[in-house]
């Protein structure tokens, strides 16, 4: 079944919308223990009946390879980063996206960005037409994550001619430089020490290899779609680029955004027409108001992001930082300056929530994503993608996805964060009022003096819950133990 156009209402049926509202614990129950017999099925086409309009629309998975972990006691999980080496195996990332995808066909998460898909060391591209059938297999659409100029490109590493890092090492000819002419490097800060090279977004060789790139990928990987970027680790300050380019850059440039994604966008339509495709542009959509002549990465919309985004074709998503990760950071107020027109284009926020980049990897956020997804529907945003590389055995991790699947739905569409506790969470953790105390204790982390005291409350209520809220509740109490533990203390 091919999925519907990107403007094709998602059909929540009535017994979808049940479920999501009486219902999660049990298919949340299935989503720690794997796939749970009779369960009831997220979007058998025969079950349709009446269908329900769903405030968020698209609900999306983004993922690197080498931290996601879904296959529990396997070693080699890393747990952040970005272009990162990879240290499991073939096996093992079959297993961890398989797993994840069943997941998100029980829950309705649409689609599940892979950065990283096509790699040398897990399987290639034998690997990932598996993964393909696992998507479709789950109704679910798998996006290759896809750096146009930089972040490996269509095949992020291995011996392929549509690896950019081996292309640039036989063609340096062709890499983006500085204002100085040396190579724009960017260093990967977290795992590995290795080196990065850039295309220089203006040379048609590297134009021309992108396009040919993306018509290889499709032809020979059945993916529902792409998410691609243009680089936000530097820009080429080339004369070709600087001549090109009428506006400031940062770290990325919305020039070079208007440049590259229509031919990538033209690409891939032409040999996949209803693919998916995601252009990220690393901003907020509130208007940059900053004394900054060009915002960083998750900082507002330059002036001139409009008519760039004007040169975009129809049809695409586009996808918006909605959080801020500079510690001490103010949280920003996102105006009606800031609305998204939604006549041409649809828009997608993703926050860094649950992750160390934002926080602690696996936390409960649910605070922040019952935000976005308000925030999301006032200001014309119907999409939403959050970080999935954590488990959801892992409850703060189950937690969010969860909400992720309910706010903004139909069960809950002013993405009401009680809805959700006590329709959701309060049957996974033994009550409406264990529920809100979960959350409550949560915070916990950011007040270590009085974790040991929520500790005993925490342990405490095990012993008279179910197996499996007891279960969450432990996880909680270790989670929380974590921060105030010493040897022999
Ligand atoms: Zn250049």
């Amino acid at each position: 079944m091919q999925p519907p156009g990107i403007f094709g209402r998602k059909a929540y049926t009535r017994r979808d919308t049940l479920r999501l509202s009486l219902g999660g614990a049990l298919a949340a129950v299935g989503a720690s223990g794997g796939r749970a017999s009779g369960e009831p099925s997220a979007s058998r086409p025969s079950e349709e009946t009446v269908p329900v309009e769903s405030p968020i629309q698209t609900r999306m998975f983004w993922t690197w390879d080498h931290s996601t972990e879904w296959k529990l006691n396997c070693p080699g999980a890393q747990t952040i980063g970005a272009c990162n080496y990879y240290s499991r195996t073939t096996e093992w990332f079959e297993e961890d996206y398989t797993r994840l995808l069943e997941f998100c066909g029980r829950h309705h998460i649409d689609a599940v960005v892979i950065w990283g898909l096509l790699r040398d060391h897990h399987g290639g591209v034998e690997s990932a037409k598996r993964l393909c059938e696992a998507a479709a297999r789950n109704k679910v659409r798998l996006l290759c994550g896809v750096g146009l100029c930089v972040y490996g490109g269509v095949y992020y590493e291995g011996d392929s001619p549509y690896s950019l890092d081996l292309r640039l090492q036989k063609h340096p000819e062709l890499k983006a430089v500085r204002a100085s002419g040396a190579p724009l490097e960017f260093r990967s800060r977290v795992y590995g020490n290795r080196t990065y090279y850039h295309a220089c977004p203006s040379r048609k060789e590297n134009q021309d290899h992108v396009a040919e790139s993306l018509e290889w990928l499709f032809k020979n990987v059945p993916l529902d779609g792409v998410q691609i970027e243009s680089g936000d680790t530097g820009v080429c300050e080339c004369k070709l680029c600087r001549d090109r380019r009428r506006h400031p850059v940062g770290k990325f440039s919305w020039e070079d955004m208007a440049l590259l994604h229509p031919m990538a966008i033209e690409a891939v339509r032409s040999v996949k027409p209803d693919a998916w495709i995601v252009c990220e542009t690393y901003s907020h959509p509130e208007p940059h108001a900053g004394p900054d002549e060009h915002p960083g990465f998750g900082g507002g919309k330059t002036a001139w992001a409009d008519e760039c985004l004007a040169g975009i074709p129809d049809g695409v998503f586009i996808e918006w930082v909605y959080d801020q990760l500079g510690k001490g950071v103010p949280k920003r107020v996102w105006t009606q300056a800031g609305n998204l027109d939604n006549t041409r284009h649809r828009h997608i926020m993703r926050a860094h929530l649950g992750t160390y980049w934002a926080g602690t990897r696996g936390e409960p956020a649910l605070d922040g994503i019952a935000e976005m997804a308000r925030e999301s529907m006032v200001h014309g945003a119907d999409g939403l993608s959050l970080f999935g590389e954590v488990s959801p055995f892992h409850t703060g991790a189950e937690l969010n996805y969860l909400g992720l699947e309910n706010l903004g739905s139909p069960a809950n569409p002013k993405a009401d964060l009680d809805v959700f506790l006590r329709e959701v969470a309060a049957p996974l953790l033994g009550g409406e009022s264990n529920a809100r105390d979960y959350l409550r204790y949560a915070k916990l982390k950011h007040q270590p003096s009085r974790i040991p005291d929520g500790l005993k409350a925490i342990y405490s209520r095990c012993g008279s819950l179910p197996p499996q809220a007891a279960r969450r509740w432990a996880w909680l109490g270790n989670f929380l133990a974590s921060f105030v533990y010493r040897e022999n203390a």
